[in-house]
């Protein structure tokens, strides 16, 4: 029977409204050109007719409030928003992952809500170290890659360096999408692998307005380029050897992020960008299904359900207010709508929703499934939280990160220590830190975790303003950690061993921590590293 015939209408309307979005985030290192190519995507898919207006509203964004001041200091951004944009009746949701070197677990969690990432390298660099991280997190999820190939207008890598290094360092298999015409300074185009068509671009002032592009058959546009014989006899045979590669491609390899079609091109430019996103849409996941608890899929269609996947104190410094980002995993969703938080079976009333453009908020009337809608938190929200309207579900999607950086914690004030227990259980419950007890010889001390080092700031600067302590951190230097399943065999044999502590979050969340890397390779051969989880699922 055909699915629609088992379908209500409204069913059927919710399953055409998630098949036409596309929810992703883009993985890259600082500096690679993330921001640059977003605010390209918003030009090329028609939601700004000029680019420039993203960084200013980044600029102008800081004086809002207070609590960016560390923002604002760092001329980073510390704090991830949702970009929505439509083009050809797709809709587009961007989640955006902070890119700062001292990115957090909310980076993290971000791809916890995509249904694929968008992978940005730059060509002189090639694959960098966050990047790195955030394909971790991809590759547990087996979502989909796509690969973006930037600055090809500078001085870098071959093309051919490129898809090796990608393959070498990722273990992921690189297949060649589109192709860089000249490079470095004599970078004049794009060849659609896919297509077959080169596209011939000439740069506009800042870019700040789409490449004017001639597209012509392969021999004709090489014909119309500047480049020696030489030159274009290797760009032949570059094509040659990679011309089949994408249409071979393995479907479901790509679905499950085992292989990434690579894109080049200049985000400043604009060169290879309307090659990119024509395919982009089509490559891009529409909004999958989630599993339950009990590792059963949702329907898509099956009753209003979503999950918390970051919460953001403060946006607000007046009212002490805090916003939850649910990702909506099946359902219409609707203004007004009564839903039932599925950890306290507490009801609440969704009637304030917003959808975050920028720093601008709209108040949203409808979402669907892939869309993210944020909410004033009405007190019981943390990470993970899942919320359900008619349906029953419980989604256990967000897993712990290991935490790579730590911090001894204490008050300057003997008189604050239940202010400080109490603080900080609250702040690791939203997921800004992980806290552990360690012992000190005479008794236990608090020991701060953290994916990325500015969360400390993020930290001392929320207990001083909402929990009026100030702390004392001291560095210790612990090389990683590894969460553990709980197995008492195990943790008795890390008990026992070198330069290894075995200690519990403020949730008994049992993990370990290591002095360094050769405790860690010890462990790991004792163990068996299918024993020490980089994430762990609660
Ligand atoms: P992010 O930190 O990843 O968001 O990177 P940005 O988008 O802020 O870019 C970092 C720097 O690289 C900025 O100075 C950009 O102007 C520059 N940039 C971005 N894309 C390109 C490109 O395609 N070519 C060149 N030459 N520079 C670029």
């Amino acid at each position: 029977m055909a699915e629609s015939d088992t379908l209500t209408k409204e069913e059927q309307q919710i399953i055409e409204e998630a098949r036409r979005r596309r929810t992703f985030a883009i993985i890259s290192h600082p500096d690679a050109g993330k921001t640059t190519l977003t605010e390209k995507l918003l030009l090329y898919g028609g939601a700004i007719h000029e680019a420039g207006s993203i960084r200013q509203r980044k600029a102008n964004r800081y004086a809002a409030s207070d609590w960016m001041a560390i923002e604002k200091d760092r001329g980073i951004s510390v704090t991830s928003s949702v970009l929505r944009f439509e083009k050809d009746n797709i809709k587009f949701n961007l989640l955006d992952t902070p890119g700062h070197k001292d990115f957090s677990e909310d980076t993290l969690r971000t791809l916890v809500a995509a249904d694929t990432a968008l992978m940005v390298i730059d060509v002189a660099k090639g694959v960098e170290e966050q990047t790195e991280k955030l394909f971790e997190v991809c590759k547990m999820r087996e979502i989909p890659i796509i690969t973006f190939v930037n600055k090809c207008d500078r001085p870098g890598l071959e093309p051919l360096e490129v898809i090796s290094n990608i393959e070498n360092q990722l273990g992921i298999e690189p297949i060649p999408a589109s192709w860089p015409l000249g490079y470095g300074k004599d970078f004049q185009g794009i060849y659609d692998l896919i297509g077959k068509k080169l596209h011939l671009q000439k740069k506009e002032e800042h870019g700040a307005k789409k490449a004017e592009t001639e597209i012509c058959d392969l021999e004709e546009g090489l014909e119309k380029a500047i480049l020696s014989d030489h030159e274009k006899d290797k760009f032949r045979e570059e094509v040659m050897l990679t011309e089949d590669m994408f249409e071979m491609m393995d479907q479901e390899a790509f679905l499950n992020g085992k292989c990434t079609p690579v894109f080049f091109g200049s985000a400043l430019n604009n060169f290879g960008l309307d090659v990119f996103l024509d395919y982009f849409s089509e490559l891009a996941n529409p909004p999958q299904q989630y599993q339950d608890e009990e590792s059963k899929d949702r329907d898509l269609a099956n009753g209003f359900s979503g999950f918390v996947f970051k919460m953001q104190a403060n946006m607000n410094p007046d009212h002490r207010d805090c916003a939850a980002f649910i990702r909506i995993t099946s359902g219409k969703f609707e203004r007004g709508l009564e839903v039932t938080e599925s950890n306290t079976g507490k009801k609440v009333k969704m009637s304030t929703p917003h959808t975050l453009m920028g720093d601008e908020r709209h108040i949203l009337e409808e979402a669907y499934p892939g869309d993210v809608v944020s909410l004033f938190n009405p007190g019981s929200f943390r990470i993970g939280t899942t919320i359900y309207s008619d349906k029953p579900v419980k989604f256990d999607v967000i897993p712990l990160f290991t935490p790579e950086h730590f911090m001894k914690v204490s008050t300057k004030d003997p008189f604050k220590r239940k202010q400080l227990r109490e603080g900080l259980k609250q702040l690791a419950e939203e997921g800004v830190v992980h806290v552990f007890e360690v012992p000190n010889g005479v008794g236990n001390e608090l020991l701060l975790g953290t994916v990325g080092a500015l969360q400390f700031d993020v930290v001392k600067h929320r207990m001083a303003t909402e929990y009026n302590t100030e702390l004392h951190m001291n560095a210790v230097s612990y090389h990683a950690a590894r969460w553990l399943a709980g197995d008492k065999n195990i943790i008795e044999k890390l008990e026992n061993s070198y330069s290894t502590h075995v200690t519990k979050d403020m949730e008994e969340n049992p993990i370990v921590l290591f002095d360094s890397a050769y405790a860690l390779s010890q462990a790991e051969e004792k163990v068996g590293t299918e024993n020490l989880f980089k994430f762990k699922q609660n």
